[in-house]
């Protein structure tokens, strides 16, 4: 699937900020550390599942843990269905023990990567800066980005989810960024994994401020075609409110990714 394909005929039509743009809404399922080779088996029953689920409507992704991709990727082959990667380094290649490329990424079959997720800002210490590199990395290497932000449960508590994510968006997002490769991802950190997730209509709010910041950041072209996702805590249950808000394309989901069963009721839910 091409990096183009986010701008196809059948996008479904969504109100910015400013004029009716068509932005194909993308839902991306985080694996995490979660995985082993027997995995293959969900994969192959959600791939059987995803031709009836999806009917053109979406763009859809599967982020597994780096060893599986190789064989995600020859598994998706001809598919609708996009391989990523969770996280990448920001050198092509070189001394980094224990640590994956962009390229190397691209190379086991990757058409994208998470970068920035809350749970690599916390547990590996990742600031603004590296994460905009890995985006820069991701881009080098012909790879979509998704980059993610969110505000922390203090924050949203001192009132500072706004200044936070515009902050994080300012520090995260490489200057050349261009729509056709770049994917904002909100999640709240307190409703990640959480099961406490953010209303539709507040997540809508800030994902419409983040598209104004995009704006003025870069320009109102790349804030009208940009995809921002909503993450956390998104379920069958809920998955159709956040789809059918205005600044709202698509969903980066967890826990309800990891099994076929699930995954495929949310994306029939979400179509
Ligand atoms: C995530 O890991 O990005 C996430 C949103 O997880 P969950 O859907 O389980 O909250």
């Amino acid at each position: 699937m091409s990096l183009q394909s986010a701008f196809g005929r059948d996008n479904k039509a969504k109100t910015g900020a400013r004029i009716a743009v068509a932005r194909r809404p993308l839902v991306a399922g985080n694996w995490k550390m979660n995985g082993l080779s027997a995995s293959i088996a969900e994969l192959d029953h959600m791939l059987r599942g995803f031709d009836a689920a999806l009917s053109g409507k979406l763009d859809l992704l599967i982020c597994p843990p780096f060893t599986l991709i190789e064989e995600f990727s020859a598994t998706a082959k001809g598919s609708k269905l996009m391989i990523g990667g969770q996280d990448c380094h920001l050198n092509a290649s070189g001394p980094h023990t224990g640590d994956i490329s962009a390229e190397m990424l691209a190379d086991s079959g990757a058409q994208a990567v998470i970068v920035g997720h809350s749970e690599r800002r916390v547990d590996h210490g990742e600031s603004d800066a590296l994460v905009r590199s890995k985006a820069e990395a991701a881009f080098r290497a012909g790879l979509i980005a998704i980059v993610c932000i969110g505000e922390a449960q203090a924050d949203r508590q001192a009132g500072r989810t706004l200044e936070v994510v515009a902050s994080q968006l300012k520090g995260s997002i490489p200057a050349a960024a261009k729509a056709e490769w770049l994917v904002i991802a909100y999640e709240p950190i307190w409703a990640i994994g959480t099961g406490k997730s953010s209303t539709a209509e507040g997540a809508n709010e800030v994902c419409a401020y983040i598209r104004s910041v995009v704006a003025e950041q870069f320009s109102q072209d790349v804030a009208d075609a940009v995809r921002i996702q909503y993450g956390g805590s998104v379920k069958p249950a809920n998955i159709k409110e956040y789809m059918s808000q205005s600044d709202i394309d698509g969903a980066l989901v967890g826990g309800a990714s990891l099994e076929a069963d699930s995954f495929l009721q949310l994306l029939e839910a979400g179509k």
